[in-house]
């Protein structure tokens, strides 16, 4: 007798769900998504995993997948703990005999697979791989030999058949007798976060309908025929896909996402905007599979170079980065629109980042760190291969990138409308005369 317990994690969906499919081969199954404390506390570099905003996100995905497992005859577990001991006690308990999961390329996920393999040997693990579009065994090489270069990727990239979604599961094995009671129980350490309506922000609800009624009023606007002309701006809900928080979630999966790409360009032609859509979407396939390769280097100073970067961390230049109380007013503009909205334009994200590692010479990890808290489409790999980039310690072939803040002002915020919606200018001016650095009496810089 199969007795399953699926662990939701990356992956909450009905369709093109290759692990629910799975899962629905089974006798009896057990749906769990274990939220854990560790992700509400602060890490080594003072942020925590999980902000509000994606939290409240992630609260509308789980609602809402519950709301189609319970169509199917079934219902999602969430269970608050620690993720190991929870699946520990839940298969002992159950008497489970298989895990099925997404497989992530997380160093994290990766660890508690295995600790699970280790303590419980006996169980069988499936860890399906559907977070990427393509799958480890059709790439047109072994992941040790990835290429260095995004290009070198692209090309190899360009012979590989993009797989079509999977079908839709129509019915669910039943639920055990006894089901976890923990469900309706909320633990203190929980943030209770009331409904987060920034002023300027887009409408990002979590949940696999509002990211598939998303993904179908994209493709069928005219749109992805003109991404490449506005992605650069620095806002604005048509700029861009802003598929993102749902394809980070896993409401709706990057092989829908290029599926559906594929058949705008059948009907409308392709173009130059729609094989840029492609190339940013394949953007985000190439970092899944470098961190694959390359595993915990994600996180370190180091990253993937010889030389550690010369930046280090200064307390209150990091702090007031976070802030937007930098003496660059559009920085400050970007950082306020990420900490009330959750969501940053790439150009956005790329100038800040650049200005943490270049003019505050503050050390990357910090800020890749603080996106993860405050990204409501945080991903672990694109979000610290970006970093590692831009910090010239990642794939990039010209050793990292350093955005001009004048000349960017200029080009994309010339009248200063950007700026005027996310902070007050009168202030400004006043902020750039100020001191990076509070001194003491020596003139040396007070470190905090
Ligand atoms: C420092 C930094 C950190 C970032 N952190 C994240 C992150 O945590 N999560 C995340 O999804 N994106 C991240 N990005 C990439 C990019 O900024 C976002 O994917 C994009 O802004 C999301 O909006 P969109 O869906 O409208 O993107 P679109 O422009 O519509 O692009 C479509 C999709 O392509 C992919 N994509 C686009 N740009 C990139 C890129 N530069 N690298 C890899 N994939 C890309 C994303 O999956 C995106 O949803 C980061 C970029 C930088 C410079």
């Amino acid at each position: 007798m199969k007795r399953t317990l699926y662990w939701v994690n990356k992956d909450l969906r009905i369709n093109d769900n290759a692990a629910l499919n799975l899962a629905s081969k089974s006798d009896r199954l057990l749906c769990v998504y274990v939220v854990d404390k560790q992700s509400f506390e602060a890490n080594n570099f003072q942020s925590k995993p999980l902000g509000d905003i994606r939290w409240q996100f992630l609260q509308g995905c789980l609602e809402d997948f519950n709301e189609s497992l319970s169509k199917l005859g079934q219902a999602m577990h969430i269970v608050y703990g620690d993720t190991l001991s929870t699946l520990m006690r839940l298969c002992e308990s159950y008497q489970i005999t298989d895990v099925i999961t997404t497989k992530l390329p997380g160093t994290y996920e990766n660890r508690l697979i295995t600790q699970l393999n280790e303590r419980l040997p006996e169980l069988t693990i499936d860890q399906v791989d559907q977070f990427t579009l393509f799958t480890k065994k059709s790439l047109p090489f072994e992941l040790d030999e990835l290429p260095i270069s995004y290009s070198k990727f692209r090309k190899k990239m360009a012979e590989v058949i993009i797989p079509e979604p999977v079908s839709t599961v129509q019915s669910l094995p039943s639920m055990f007798d006894t089901l976890p009671a923990p469900t309706r129980f909320k633990p203190e350490w929980l943030p209770t976060v009331s409904a987060i309506k920034a002023k300027q922000g887009f409408e990002f609800e979590g949940g696999e309908q509002q990211g598939l009624k998303h993904l179908r009023q994209y493709f069928s606007s005219n749109s992805p025929a003109e991404y490449k002309q506005v992605r650069n701006n620095l806002d604005g809900w048509k700029n861009s896909s802003k598929l993102s928080p749902w394809l980070n979630s896993g409401c709706i999966s990057v092989r829908q996402v290029m599926n559906n790409l594929a058949e705008f360009e059948q009907q409308h032609g392709k173009n130059s905007s729609t094989e840029c859509l492609y190339l940013e979407l394949l953007w985000r396939e190439y970092y899944q599979w470098v961190h694959y390769k390359v595993g915990a280097k994600t996180y370190q100073f180091k990253g993937l170079a010889k030389h550690r970067p010369l930046t280090t961390f200064y307390p209150e230049r990091f702090n007031k980065w976070c802030l937007g109380n930098t003496p660059y007013s559009l920085v400050n503009a970007f950082m306020h629109e990420l900490r009330q909205t959750g969501y940053l334009s790439n150009r956005g994200r790329q100038i800040v980042a650049s200005c943490l590692v270049n003019e505050l010479s503050v050390d990357w990890r910090y800020g890749a760190a603080w996106f993860e808290e405050q990204l409501i489409d945080y991903d672990a790999a694109v979000n610290w291969g970006n970093w590692q980039y831009i910090a010239g310690v990642g794939v990039d072939p010209r050793g990292g990138r350093h955005f001009n803040i004048e000349k960017q002002t200029t080009l994309y915020d010339p009248n200063g409308d950007y700026q005027a919606q996310w902070i007050d200018l009168s202030q400004q001016s006043t902020q750039a005369n100020q001191a990076l650095d509070s001194v003491d009496a020596a003139d040396w810089p007070v470190l905090q």
